[in-house]
C-alpha cells in the first residue's frame, strides 16, 4: 500500500518511449502517442489518494533468459487483468498500470481500427514518465531482486477523495 503522493514523474523519461527501443512507440492503443497527452493522464491520476504496487519476481536461468522474462511479464499481465475485472465489478473508480504496453491481442489494431478492447487494455507507468524505480522504494519494495532475477510492477490507484 501506498500513498499517490509517492509517485515521481520525470517527464525525461518519456523521450524513452519516443526513442522506441521496444519497438512500441506509435504501434499500440496503450503506448504514445496514442495514449494522448500524458498531462492529462498524470492530472487524473492525483484524483486519487492511495495505491497498491504490485510486484512479480521471476527467476532467470541467465541474463538472456527470455522465455522466463516472457513468462515473467505474463504472470503479471494475467494479475493486473483479474484484478481489473474484479475492479470494474465494484463500481469503484480506480486507474489501473501495468508493465509495458498491451499485448492482450496478438497484433494491435492501432491505428487503422478501434482497439478492440479498450475496458482492458492497460497504459504502461513508465509510458507516463512515472519513476517506476523510486515508487518501489517508497512503498517499501525492492526493484532490483537479484542478478538471476527479473521484477514487474503494476499499480492500481484508488480512493478517488482528493483533488
Ligand atoms: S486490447 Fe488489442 S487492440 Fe487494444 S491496445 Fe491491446 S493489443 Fe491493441
Amino acid at each position: 500500500m501506498c500513498s499517490s503522493d509517492l509517485i515521481i514523474f520525470r517527464p525525461e523519461y518519456r523521450k524513452k518511449c519516443i526513442a522506441n527501443h521496444c519497438g512500441r512507440y506509435n504501434r499500440s492503443w496503450s503506448c504514445p502517442p496514442a495514449i494522448g497527452d500524458p498531462e492529462l493522464i498524470i492530472a487524473a491520476i492525483w484524483k486519487y489518494s492511495r495505491g497498491i504496487m504490485i510486484q512479480a519476481i521471476s527467476p532467470l536461468e541467465d541474463p538472456y533468459d527470455l522465455e522466463s522474462m516472457d513468462q515473467g511479464r505474463k504472470q503479471i499481465q494475467d494479475l493486473t487483468q483479474a484484478l481489473n475485472e474484479n475492479l470494474r465489478q465494484t463500481g469503484q473508480a480506480f486507474a489501473l498500470f501495468d508493465a509495458g504496453s498491451c499485448t492482450i491481442c496478438p497484433v494491435c489494431t492501432y491505428p487503422t481500427e478501434p482497439c478492440r478492447f479498450p475496458e482492458r487494455m492497460l497504459i504502461a507507468m513508465e509510458s507516463l514518465g512515472i519513476d517506476v524505480a523510486d515508487l518501489a522504494k517508497n512503498a517499501g519494495m525492492r526493484y532490483y531482486n537479484g542478478p538471476s532475477t527479473i521484477t514487474y510492477f503494476a499499480l492500481v490507484l484508488f480512493g478517488a477523495d482528493h483533488v
